[in-house]
């Protein structure tokens, strides 16, 4: 069979098995795309069902949490954990506590957990969770009772050999502390490679909170050298304003860019003279209110309740968001107006309409699988830290990060390269993340 037709098949029956699961069939079909051009090389990865068994989680746990409001209502959430893939590690990645959660958002972040992690070159396979619960208007206590309820059930299916969570959206350090209070106290132990994302004092690593943003300022910073150019006097939007925007918008700033946007999930903020960082995270990190407030509070800030954060004109744009919110027709304007980069530090922001016009239109661009493993990757320097029981210093665990960044975009590009598909940094990442874990699955045998 040829080897279009092999992997077509591959995927309708993917479909078939996965039915209602539409972020999880285009995350699968990106990264299969670029498997077509690895199998023409090197057919024997199609040997013993491998892509098969890749596309199939190892397990999938779904469970019932209950829990009570300040008011003595009971109500109902879904809880998730889906663990996709251990060839190179324990499971790892995060849980997000979203309205939207559903078994096909969990695979589809697990998936590509397991290619982000595999590019970071550190030992964590991948995986992902969460719930469907709405932390949104919830109080302190609530949020305790229903991060305690969701722990008791998960502590049984985790561990620092098994499975390693830690924050995405809607989990932070205020959710990871009582999620680990409740394993700790159901485990009788204090393992502190269980959780990622801790705080300081209780096996937490410095960098961590700001790891994910960063990164995605070292990626795009590399990126813009390897095309001879640089983060100065560059005009970049960074959309969200959540833990992954904030630091990239810090970074950026520092790294010489200025950033002109950001937004929530209600409205975006125009600030063509940068973004003040310290009354974003009062706002944000502090007071947790929305990003109008900012605006009450910042001279020159504009809030728009209208129109779309891409229409802005920018040389950058840095989508940290959430899945999805950069369609074909954004990434036409954003081409238009003369942007000529993107790298995602949201999971998978750019529609696959989105990704075909950067292609068309020379955007370089930076998926989200390699821009925002930083995250992850100092996720991974946390279990070290607990595994030697040791702490390392805010300057040598940045320093690891950025060399692990520009180490991941050097490899997707010299894989993009090796392929003939020079440029090209989807291409690079999905063969790049594939191979390792590929060739650990094939050395493992048939399970
Ligand atoms: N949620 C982050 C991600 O999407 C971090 C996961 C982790 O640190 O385990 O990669």
């Amino acid at each position: 069979m040829a080897i279009d037709d092999k992997v077509s098949a591959i995927y309708d029956e993917l479909l078939k098995r996965n039915a209602g699961e539409p972020e999880f069939h285009q995350a699968v079909a990106e990264v299969l795309d670029s498997l077509k051009i690895v199998l023409e090389k090197d057919e024997h990865y199609a040997d013993d069902g491998l892509i098969q068994r890749l596309c199939e989680p190892e397990r999938q746990l779904i469970f019932r949490v209950p829990w009570t409001d300040d008011e003595g209502n009971v109500h109902v959430n879904r809880g998730f954990r889906v663990q996709f893939n251990s060839a190179l590690g324990p499971y790892k990645g995060g849980l997000r506590f979203h309205p939207s959660v559903n078994l096909g958002i969990i695979k589809f972040l697990g998936f590509e957990q397991i290619f982000k992690n595999s590019l970071t070159g550190l030992p964590i396979g991948g995986g992902k969770g969460g719930s469907d619960f709405d932390p949104k208007g919830k109080s302190d206590r609530e949020i305790m009772r229903f991060c305690q309820s969701f722990m008791t059930e998960l502590y049984r299916h985790i561990g620092e050999y098994r499975d390693v969570p830690a924050g995405d959206i809607g989990v932070g350090g205020r959710e990871i502390g009582y999620l680990f209070g409740q394993y700790r106290r159901l485990a009788n132990q204090h393992e502190s490679g269980v959780l990622t994302g801790k705080g300081l004092a209780w096996g937490g690593s410095l960098v961590r909170t700001e790891a994910t943003g960063y990164g995605l300022a070292y990626f795009t910073q590399e990126m813009l050298k390897h095309h001879g150019e640089s983060f100065e006097g560059k005009k970049v939007i960074v959309s969200g304003s959540g833990n992954v925007a904030i630091y990239a918008i810090q970074k950026v700033q520092e790294l010489g860019g200025t950033v002109i946007a950001f937004s929530d999930s209600g409205a975006w903020v125009e600030c063509q003279d940068g973004v003040d960082v310290e009354k974003l995270r009062d706002v944000k990190e502090v007071r947790r209110e929305r990003v109008s407030a900012y605006v009450d509070e910042v001279e020159g800030a504009v809030l728009h309740e209208e129109g779309s954060i891409w229409d802005l004109p920018c040389d950058v744009a840095l989508p940290c968001a959430t899945q999805n919110e950069l369609n074909g027709d954004h990434a036409r304007v954003l081409a238009d107006n003369g942007c000529s980069y993107v790298a995602e530090g949201a999971n998978m922001p750019s529609t696959a309409d989105a990704i075909e016009v950067y292609r068309e239109r020379g955007i370089h661009f930076g998926p989200g699988k390699a821009a925002n493993a930083g995250g992850v990757a100092t996720s991974a320097l946390e279990m070290q830290q607990n595994a030697s029981r040791d702490s390392w210093t805010f300057d040598y665990t940045d320093e690891r990060l950025r060399e692990i960044m520009i180490n991941i975009f050097k490899t997707c590009a010299s894989t993009a390269k090796e392929y003939g598909h020079e440029g090209d940094y989807v291409i690079g990442a999905n063969i790049a993340g594939f191979k390792k874990v590929a060739d650990a699955m094939l050395a493992q045998g048939i399970i």
